[in-house]
C-alpha cells in the first residue's frame, strides 16, 4: 500500500519533467539496454544527474564511485520510457499534458481542457490541429 503512494509520486515527476524536456525524452533509450555516459544520445548523457534525481533513469550496475556518472551502467525506468513514448509522442498532446485546442479567435488559442490556463501558440496549434 505504502509503495504505491511512492510509486505514484514519482511517475509525476517523472512526466513533469519529461514534458518539460521533451527532447530529452525522445532521446531515451529503451529500457532494455544498458548503456555508459560515453554511448547514451548527446542529450541524454548531459543530463544523466537530472534523469536521476527525477527517477527517470537508474543505476543498472553501479562502477566506481556513487558521483562517477561516467563509471556507471544506466538503464532508462521502464515507467519513464512509456510515459515518454506513449505521450510525448503523440503530437496532439500539449505541454500540459491534454490534448485538444481550444480556438478563441484572433490567433488566441487554449489547451481544450476546460479550466486549464494552458495557452497555445499559433504555430503550436496549427501543428496539433494538422496533426
Ligand atoms: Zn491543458
Amino acid at each position: 500500500m505504502s509503495s504505491n503512494v511512492v510509486e505514484g509520486s514519482s511517475v509525476n515527476g517523472e512526466a513533469q519533467y519529461l514534458r518539460a524536456n521533451r527532447l530529452v525524452a525522445r532521446a531515451l533509450p529503451h529500457p532494455d539496454e544498458t548503456w555508459h555516459r560515453a554511448t547514451a544520445p548527446p542529450l541524454v548523457a548531459e543530463t544523466i544527474s537530472k534523469l536521476l534525481a527525477n527517477h527517470i533513469i537508474e543505476i543498472a550496475v553501479r562502477h566506481g564511485a556513487p558521483t562517477d556518472h561516467n563509471a556507471h551502467l544506466y538503464r532508462t525506468r521502464e515507467s519513464a520510457y512509456r510515459y515518454a513514448t506513449e505521450c510525448l509522442d503523440d503530437p496532439t498532446t500539449l505541454d500540459c499534458g491534454h490534448t485538444g485546442i481550444r480556438n478563441l479567435g484572433g490567433g488566441e488559442y487554449t489547451c481544450g481542457r476546460e479550466g486549464c490556463p494552458v495557452r497555445v501558440d499559433r504555430a503550436t496549434a496549427r501543428e496539433v490541429l494538422s496533426g
